[in-house]
């Protein structure tokens, strides 16, 4: 404080005397004029001087409030580049396009094709390009290829069957790396199942091929090209297979019910437990293209050639024995496997005996003959999975009579233990549209021949699931 010291001097110099009124005024008014040169700058009241004055006085909390703020920035810079990144990598939910060899390109929603993170496809979509045949509704659906492998599907199981062994489906998400289980979703029209399963399931016949990017997927047939003469090939036969999986324990394994036979069954085991459930009927005919692999039986027949799937003759064979051994000794198959030509060839002779001896126009004709036979396609006799039994007691007729005999009875009883059912009841005439036919057996496996049995059931309902 120089300045004091200058304009005020001691009090001494003056001799020690008091100073008079006038000069302390004086002395006032020179300090108040000292005072005036010394204030500040007028007092800057705007909002910035006041935070920057604030700010001086608590210098942490300014250092604070300026890394937040650089923070802020970043995080909002960090925010715009993760944002063109998305926009530009953006996964594509667009619709998904499917071609099936040479038919026109259709369109499945996005939502339908991408479930649950997993990537499906509708197999019964699939079913008549790649001649599969369908059965079954939206409870259980099996899809039967011509060499007779299978696929079955069950509403919202993770399990499914192949050709009899039950495989988890378990497979990768849609552009993703997570393996997870995923479930098949029925309806009386559609099969979803996971799209990575269904490849992994067919080792022949089909070839896939999937764009994640575009969403597109393209289904070609493999082709088989006689002596390379290009015009005259045939498409191949689509071979489900479970050989790539892993088969869960069989469920026939632990079955539900108690089966006890007089005969040894272990040899025919095999064959009694292996399923088929191919539907064929009115509403499901086989083609003509349809022929399974058949074996001639060695079990009793009326002196024609039998024939049948070989486990279907294998079981039956067990069958036969275990009747011999509880004293029916009658009984004999009368008709079994028949292919497609057999029943062109029956049907048009019942259609051609109507036409020339009873004088009926060829539609009337047909109408006739399709009350008691099968059209050519429609037979379930083509499956090679169903006989019909007769027995000397009632002279070898294939009749409603057979119900009254001794072999009737048992097999009405025993049956469902080898795996048959009686294919068209009394009391299903209705749904199987086919009259009762006490002879007429069919092959389907133990397993679902016991909830065909015990469900009083018949086939189409058991497919269908409508107990
Ligand atoms: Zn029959």
């Amino acid at each position: 404080m120089k300045k004091k010291n200058r304009s005020v001097p001691p009090l001494e110099e003056e001799g020690g005397e008091a100073l008079s009124f006038e000069e302390l005024a004086l002395l006032r008014k020179e300090g108040a004029q000292h005072r005036e040169e010394e204030a500040p700058a007028p007092y800057d009241t705007s909002d910035r001087a006041h935070l920057r004055r604030y700010m001086k006085r608590n210098p942490l909390l300014a250092g604070a409030v300026i890394v937040i703020l650089t923070a802020l920035v970043a995080l909002l810079i960090f925010g715009v580049v993760m944002l063109i990144n998305y926009l530009v990598n953006r996964p594509n939910t667009a619709d998904f396009t499917f071609t099936l060899g040479e038919e026109k390109p259709y369109t499945v929603p996005y939502e339908d094709s991408v479930r649950d993170g997993v990537l499906y496809v509708d197999l019964r979509s699939l079913a008549s390009f790649s001649d599969l045949t369908v059965s079954g509704s939206s409870a259980r659906m099996q899809f039967t290829a011509h060499g007779n492998t299978y696929l079955r599907f069950e509403q919202k199981s993770e399990v499914a069957v192949i050709n009899g062994d039950r495989v988890e489906m378990r497979v990768k998400e849609y552009r993703g790396e997570k393996t997870v289980p995923a479930k098949a979703y029925l309806t009386d029209t559609t099969c979803w199942v996971p799209y990575e399963f269904l490849v992994q399931t067919i080792s022949e016949g089909l070839l896939f091929r999937l764009d994640s990017e575009k969403n597109t997927i393209t289904v070609k047939r493999v082709y088989n090209v006689y002596n390379g003469d290009l015009e005259n090939k045939e498409a191949a036969d689509i071979l489900f297979s479970s050989s790539s999986l892993t088969p869960l324990p069989s469920l026939t394994e632990q079955p539900e019910y108690e089966y006890s036979y007089a005969i040894d069954v272990s040899a025919y085991l095999d064959s009694i437990t292996s399923e088929y459930l191919l539907l064929a009927n009115k509403q499901n005919p086989l083609g003509a293209t349809f022929s399974p692999t058949v074996v001639d039986l060695t079990c009793a027949t009326d002196g024609e050639r039998q024939r049948l799937q070989v486990d279907a003759a294998n079981a039956l064979s067990a069958m036969m024995l275990e009747m011999k051994q509880a004293g029916v000794d009658d009984i004999y198959v009368t008709s079994s496997y028949r292919s497609y030509s057999y029943q062109e060839n029956l049907y048009n002779k019942y259609v051609s005996d109507h036409m020339t001896q009873d004088g009926m126009s060829r539609e009337e004709a047909e109408a006739a003959a399709s009350a008691y036979s099968a059209r050519p396609g429609e037979s379930e006799h083509q499956t090679g999975l169903c006989l019909d039994f007769t027995t000397d007691s009632i002279g070898g007729a294939v009749a409603e009579v057979f119900e009254d005999t001794e072999a009737f009875e048992w097999l009405s009883q025993n049956a469902y233990k080898f795996g048959f059912i009686l294919r068209y009841p009394k009391d299903k005439v209705a749904i199987t549209q086919y009259d009762y036919e006490p002879w007429h057996y069919r092959f389907v496996g133990r397993e679902a021949a016991t909830e065909i049995y015990f469900g009083s059931l018949c086939l189409e309902e058991y497919l269908s699931g409508t107990t």
